[in-house]
């Protein structure tokens, strides 16, 4: 992005090839995707510059991600009414009084990564 405004850039790389954890790498003619395997952004920028580089090669694809908890699934990003159906009504207001219990009185700052989760999602899973 910034080469294309003309500012002059550098790409440190520490390893043998550019990607980090986004890369593809090739074992014995296998492809395997070391981390990131779909684009998604809320950055219009972000989007036009993956349609700018892939042209007809980004393929749009319908996604599909579940969550297996105590012998169920779970659709990710989480549906509300999941919550009831899935878990049982007293199981679901335990999680929702735990949420509205993180939200009220969050627990000191955030340091660590159990921190954010918590205030964000609560105690209970
Ligand atoms: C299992 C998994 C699935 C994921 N799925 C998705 C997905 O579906 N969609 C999505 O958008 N994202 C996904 N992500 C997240 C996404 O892959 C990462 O957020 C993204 O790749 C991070 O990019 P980055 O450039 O910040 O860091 P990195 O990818 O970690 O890149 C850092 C680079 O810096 C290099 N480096 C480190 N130290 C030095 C140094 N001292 N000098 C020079 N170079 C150095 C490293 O070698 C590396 O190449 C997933 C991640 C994982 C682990």
């Amino acid at each position: 992005m910034l080469s294309s405004q003309g500012v002059p850039t550098a790409v440190l790389e520490a390893d043998q090839t550019v990607g980090g954890i986004a890369r593809i790498v090739n074992y014995r003619g296998y492809l395997f995707d070391i981390g990131g395997h779909r684009f998604f952004t809320k950055w219009d920028a972000v989007e036009e510059l993956w349609h700018e580089i892939l042209g007809d090669k980004f393929l749009a694809r319908p996604r599909l991600s579940r969550i297996y908890y105590r012998n169920r699934f779970f659709y990710y990003p989480l549906r509300p009414k999941d919550a009831p159906f899935g878990l049982g009504p007293v199981e679901a207001t335990r999680m929702v009084a735990s949420y509205l219990w993180a939200k009220a009185l969050p627990e000191g700052p955030e340091t660590n990564r159990e921190q954010w989760v918590t205030h964000r999602f609560s105690r209970r899973p």
